[in-house]
Formats: structure tokens, sequence, C-alpha cells
């Protein structure tokens, strides 16, 4: 805008080294914050991965953020809106730009950079990510069913993204941990398993009595 003071957020740091998981799947950085632990090392760790990815916002109140529009909660389209257009950044800059307009320094109507730009030619609004989360939480966004929590009780990472629907576990692992705790319940209370699990076996139709 060429007015010398410039209030964007600054651009994410470049990684040295940008992390390999997420270059294997999309999804990885997201889903990793999403499923951070409780404790400062996680936090740090994640950070050092995927460095300048919530921008402005507190690592672990994004983390709780995007839990709460993950599990599609009474607030998740306003959490996602706030998310998406940078409302918490936007606050902060908005701040010292009143700052720079009472210190004389900036003139009155110096503005913001907006989330969304217009392409009049194409006809469309073209949403303008600055950091990581926004562009991942806008690419969910695109397909927010596919957001899913993992219906093991004790999941280390329940939150994922299905490839296909309907998915009720998060991998292989959790589904065949549910499968045997579901037998194991079945043979505490006295019950047989029930029958769909044995469906693969050979020559079943021959074992009626
Ligand atoms: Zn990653
Ligand atoms: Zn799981």
């Amino acid at each position: 805008m060429g007015n010398g003071h410039d209030y964007r957020i600054p651009e994410p740091t470049v990684a040295v080294q940008p992390c390999p998981l997420c270059a294997k799947d999309k999804w990885h950085a997201l889903t990793s914050l999403a499923n951070l632990r409780n404790d400062g090392r996680s936090a740090n760790q994640f950070s050092n991965r995927h460095p300048g990815y919530t921008g402005s916002l507190w690592i672990m109140l994004a983390r709780d953020y995007l839990r709460r529009i993950w599990e599609g909660k009474e607030d998740a389209s306003e959490l996602a809106a706030r998310i998406l257009c940078g409302e918490f950044a936007r606050s902060e800059s908005s701040t010292s730009v009143e700052k720079g307009i009472m210190a004389g320094i900036e003139k009155p109507g110096a503005s913001l950079p907006l989330p969304i730009s217009i392409d009049w030619s194409h006809q469309e609004f073209v949403y303008r990510w600055q950091f990581g989360v926004q562009r991942d939480l806008y690419q969910l966004l695109l397909v927010s069913k596919r957001a899913r929590k993992c219906e093991r009780a004790n999941c280390p990472t329940p939150f994922f993204v299905a490839k296909k629907l309907p998915r009720r576990y998060c991998g292989k692992a959790c589904a065949d941990e549910a499968v045997a705790e579901t037998k194991e319940a079945y043979e505490a209370s006295g019950n047989r398993p029930p029958r769909r699990e044995k469906k693969n076996r050979k020559g079943r139709k021959g074992q009626r009595p």
C-alpha cells in the first residue's frame, strides 16, 4: 500500500527443514495440532516442526478451537470464521494501526489486510490465508464431513480426516483394538461375540446345526 507502515502479519518463517510428514500427508499439521497433548514439550515440538503455523494465535488456544470445530460443537462455525478471518490477528493489528493514528504516524483510513479478495473477471471470492492453520482449516471446511473423531475411548490421536466415509476409527490399530475390546466385553458378559466377525471364515454355510 506504499504508506511505509506495514501492519501486515509477518509471513510464516520458512522452515529450514520442512516437516517430512506433511509432505506425505497434507493433513499432518492440522491433525497434529488437534491431537496435541497438554504439555509444553509437545507444543514446542509442534512449533519447531511447523513454524508460524498458528500465526499470532497461541498454539494451545488454536488447538482447543480446532477441537470444537472438529467435533461440530454449537460454536464450530463461529470459531472457524474467527480463525479463517484472522479475527485474533486483526484485532491486534487494528490496535497497532489505531496507535499509529494517535501518534500521528499513520493516516486515518489505513487499511488492514482482508482475508478475501475479489476476482472480478472470474466472478468469485478468493480466500487469502496468512498462516498454515488458516490454509488447512479452509481445506477442511471444503470436506468438513470427513473431519472425524475416533470412537475408541482411549485413542491417543482421535482427530483424523477420513479418506472415505463412513469411518469410525482413526486407523487399523484402533479398529482392531475396538473389535478385541467388544469381544472381551461379550466374553465377560457370558454372551457370544456378534456373528458378523466370523463372516470371512470358509465353510460357514455348512456349519448350521
Ligand atoms: Zn507436519
Ligand atoms: Zn483411534
